[in-house]
């Protein structure tokens, strides 16, 4: 058996022009700036993925780059400022440790990302917010590639503020009944074999092997490393011979979590 592909591009790709229709009706462009700290490789390459979407959707964005050794408070001035001149903004990841407080300055009704601890918040007590990309991505590529979450049991590998936590909320209020695994879970191909719906979010090649999922599962495989073959997934290759629906590394989830910053985007010009 091969597994059927859930083709993230594709997905975003309907989304985005659901955007685009939306953004036309507006009086004008919603603007988004992205806020890069140093010159991290990966962060610039999301940075140019984001840029792309939002031309294809009609969204504003601004790019301010600033040097690595920028100070708290000239970082916070700029968050200050966009706050009042934006509709959303973002501080890409990761920023190093003594710039963190700056993400809390982020005005929650800015904050397109979903990260800030009101935003995360409202989500764990099932009140409108602007919701994490990667975790909200997932929910809308499983919901529209027909593979609804309701009733099934949801394995989580990965407890991250950004990915594994609130996609773990995401799951229990769409009516899943979720396990979530981390480096202190015994046995975790005891319950990784469990799940009708696995979703593998560890930050390592490899983590789950075929025999750790049950046969027919639906797969999403969240993880993206760099190796010398390129990139891979945190499901070892054989995942796709067991597995009844899986996401391919890369055009799965990654589409999907720049789609959903550019609805967060959007959602937030018209509020
Ligand atoms: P983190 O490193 O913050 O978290 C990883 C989580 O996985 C931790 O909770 C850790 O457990 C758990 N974990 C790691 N190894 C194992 C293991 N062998 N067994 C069980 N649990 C394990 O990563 P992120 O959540 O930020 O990202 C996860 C992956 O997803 C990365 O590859 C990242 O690049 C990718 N990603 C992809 C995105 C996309 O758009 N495609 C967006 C965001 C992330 P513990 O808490 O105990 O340490």
């Amino acid at each position: 058996m091969s597994a059927d592909i859930l083709d993230g591009r594709a997905v975003a790709a309907a989304v985005e022009s659901e955007l685009r229709a939306r953004v036309a009706r507006l009086a004008s462009a919603p603007r988004l700036a992205v806020v890069q700290v140093g010159d991290d490789p990966a962060s610039t390459s999301y940075i140019r993925a984001k840029s792309r979407a939002a031309e294809r959707v009609g969204i504003k964005l601004a790019h301010h780059h600033l040097p690595a050794g920028t100070s708290l408070a000239k970082l916070e001035a700029l968050v200050e400022q966009l706050n009042s001149s934006e509709h959303g903004l973002i501080v890409q990841l990761p920023l190093p440790d003594r710039l963190e407080p700056a993400l809390v300055r982020i005005a929650p009704e800015r904050d397109v990302d979903g990260f800030h601890p009101v935003n995360l918040g409202k989500l764990l007590r099932g009140e409108p917010a602007l919701r994490p990309c990667t975790p909200a991505g997932i929910m809308e590529l499983l919901e529209r590639s027909g593979h609804s979450p309701a009733g099934k049991h949801a394995v989580i590998v990965g407890r991250s503020n950004i990915v594994g936590k609130p996609l773990a909320v995401m799951l229990t209020q769409a009516n899943a009944t979720v396990t979530v695994c981390h480096t202190a879970t015994a046995e975790l191909a005891h319950h990784t074999r469990q799940a009708e719906l696995l979703i593998v979010a560890a930050g390592q090649p490899d983590t789950v092997a075929p025999e750790m999922v049950r046969p027919g599962a639906t797969v999403v495989d969240v993880g993206v490393n760099r190796t010398a073959a390129g990139f891979v997934g945190d499901c070892a290759p054989g995942v796709a011979e067991v597995a009844g629906a899986l996401t391919p590394v890369p055009g799965g989830v990654g589409p999907m979590t720049v789609a959903m910053l550019m609805a967060n985007t959007v959602a937030a010009a018209q509020d």
